[in-house]
């Protein structure tokens, strides 16, 4: 399609605010920006002067079609910006992933008997959330004063309605045992309220609540229930020593700093709740060339669009031409008014500093890790005598129950990290005998055979065997005609178990074309096979225990020919498990009424099959 030049297409830009996206020939959405005025917006980014964003210059070749959503607001803008930028993920902008690295404190009040748990998603669904916390030590910590300071439910829901008794927690007085009806919702409601005033940090207002309802207590003579809430006042006091106030403001604060170099980023935020820093979080990115001040903006309205919770105050290390409308958006999403301020000086400014250390450190890390990785794939790749570095790694491995049920899976490294959306399950359709060969000649076909034209080939294929496996994956890398793709067998020691526990370095690595397998020693590069394999192992045992709870061990008899029902009862009946079928001899099959001596015969090659019969001959190479 011939498209208009890039001139005569911003001059009919509208002026009203809204959303641009920029695309290149074939339509592909390269940036995402929204503005007050689009057309003069998006002139700054071809203008021959130039300005800030000369920073994009670099994509600005590439763009050939430039499209806009008009907005009533400009908030509209900002919030349909961010939905856009989710559902396209253009490569230059900066796109928050779905992050489940930290952890908050759900209080289900919506509930008559509300309880505290440890959550990593926030939703809307009624409930209170307090956090975030960075750590799952931090908050783990809190969450054990809580249960020490308060005596809550801790039971999960199930547990609570089927309770006829009370358990220990009640006994040891850590729960006023709701389950049975030990307590009112009038009273249990009391202590939600206590717990909510000391979340929310609102301890002198706790303190207070606590001494009259000490003193109303021993009022009305019940002085054991006095002398229980002295005593948690004085936990309660005691507990709140030990917290370090660090900010001076004893409001919420979210603040931000970041570090760059050339077009890699590393965003902080360090989350103080109640004057205490309670967590941080670090976002990383590569390939953003935007001007900070673009970049800072953009990253907020990422981060607080998924955030629902949104403090009194947000410190942030440089003004924002977006300000007023970030102050705007954030105040109405959290129902009271938010302050957004860029400190010059004193506490406020040295916490931005403190950020700033932390962004700092934190890029130094991946740093660090970035080049350990290097040389980790290095290594890898002179070890394995392959072509170039294994940036993307595949791993197959199959698991079956005497070759029923059988599954594959296939697990993904990208760069050192597990790429989960690559992670693949696969049911194997091949003989009814255990045959390794066949079913891993099946699903490496399946997978190879539907490379897409534009798909990431893997550097590195590695299939969880031996010599025989890899023949096969090599196979059928031949009949793909991808052999240009690398392939090992990594397989385990089947040495005597004590020694496969003091040496679990002996783990063998075949390569094509060499007799000699490679042992795992101590080579950090190889550990990392070792560990890919091992994942790819977990990854098709959860598959295989989903599908043989699903389906019942029984079933695997079903698979038996000429094995009826009744058969399959009396062998059951008869033998009492299946491993004791698995284990009968013929004779001892035979001695069972309903069976012939056919049938026993039957059986026992189920489990036992001839292994000259068994499947696919791996080929040798
Ligand atoms: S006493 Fe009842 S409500 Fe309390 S934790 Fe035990 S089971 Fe749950």
């Amino acid at each position: 399609m011939d498209l208009p030049n890039l001139e005569d297409q911003i001059s009919t830009l509208p002026t009203g605010p809204g959303v641009y996206l920029m695309k290149d020939q074939a339509g592909k959405v390269l940036y995402i920006g929204k503005a007050k005025n689009l057309r003069n917006r998006v002139r700054t980014y071809f203008g021959k002067s130039g300005d800030a964003r000369l920073s994009l210059r670099f994509l600005m070749p590439k763009v050939r079609q430039v499209e806009t959503i008009l907005t009533d607001t400009e908030k509209e803008a900002l919030i349909l910006e961010n939905t856009l930028i989710k559902k396209h993920k253009p490569r230059h902008n900066i796109d928050l992933k779905d992050d489940k690295t930290y952890f908050s404190l759900r209080f289900s009040v919506q509930e008559k008997f509300p309880k505290l748990t440890l959550v990593r998603k926030v939703k809307r669904d009624g409930a209170r959330y307090f956090g975030p916390y960075a750590s799952s030590a931090a908050v783990k910590e809190t969450l054990r004063i809580l249960r020490s300071l308060f005596p809550l439910r801790t039971c999960s829901d199930s547990n609570f309605r089927n309770r006829s008794r009370p358990c220990l927690n009640y006994q040891i007085k850590k729960c006023l045992g709701p389950c049975c009806g030990l307590v009112s919702p009038e009273k249990y409601a009391d202590l939600v309220q206590e717990v909510i005033l000391f979340l929310e940090g609102k301890n002198s207002q706790l303190i207070k609540l606590l001494q009259e309802r000490m003193t109303e207590a021993s009022g009305t003579l019940h002085f054991e229930e006095a002398a229980r809430i002295r005593d948690q006042i004085a936990a309660i006091e005691q507990t709140l020593e030990k917290q370090k106030a660090v900010s001076q403001t004893p409001n919420d604060q979210d603040v931000f700093a970041f570090h760059r170099q050339g077009n890699v980023w590393e965003f902080q935020i360090l989350f103080f709740r109640r004057g205490i820093l309670v967590g941080n979080k670090s976002f990383h990115f590569s390939r953003i060339n935007l001007p900070e001040e673009e970049a800072l903006a953009a990253f907020l309205r990422q981060y607080y669009a998924e955030e629902p919770s949104i403090p009194h105050e947000v410190l942030l290390p440089l003004p924002l031409e977006d300000e007023p409308l970030l102050t705007e958006w954030l105040s109405e999403k959290r129902g009271a008014k938010v302050e957004v301020h860029v400190p010059q000086r004193g506490d406020k400014k040295s916490l931005v500093e403190m950020a700033q250390k932390n962004a700092e450190h934190a890029f130094q890390k991946k740093v660090d890790e970035t080049e350990n990785l290097s040389l980790l794939l290095q290594e890898l790749k002179e070890k394995l005598r392959l072509r170039s570095l294994p940036h993307r790694i595949e791993c197959f491995d199959i698991s079956n129950l005497f070759g029923t049920l059988a599954v594959g899976s296939r697990v993904s490294f990208r760069d050192g990290k597990p790429d989960r959306s690559q992670y693949r399950h696969y049911r194997v359709h091949a003989p009814s005998f255990p045959d390794d060969y066949g079913m891993m000649y099946e699903i490496l076909k399946r997978r190879y055979s539907k490379l897409e034209l534009d798909e990431e080939k893997p550097d590195l294929l590695v299939v969880d065997g031996g010599k025989g496996q890899l023949n096969v994956a090599l196979a059928v890398l031949d009949e793909l005609g991808l052999r240009d793709l690398s392939a090992v067998g990594l397989a385990k020691d089947k040495g005597p178990i004590p020694k496969r526990i003091a040496e679990k370095t002996a783990d063998k690595i075949y390569l094509p074309n060499v007799k000699d397998p490679i042992l795992l020693g101590h080579s950090g590069a190889l550990h990392y096979l070792q560990r890919i394999r091992d994942e790819a192992h977990r990854f098709a045992i959860t598959y295989h225990k989903k599908l043989r709870g699903s389906r019942g061990l029984r079933t695997i008899l079903d698979e038996i020919p000429g094995i009826g029902k009744v058969k399959k009862k009396a062998l059951l009946q008869g033998f009492g498990s299946l491993r004791k079928i698995q284990e009968a001899t013929v004779e001892g099959l035979s001695q069972m009424e309903s069976l012939t001596r056919k049938d026993a015969q039957t059986v026992f090659e189920f489990f036992h099959p001839p292994t000259e019969e068994c499947g696919m001959k791996a080929p040798d190479k």
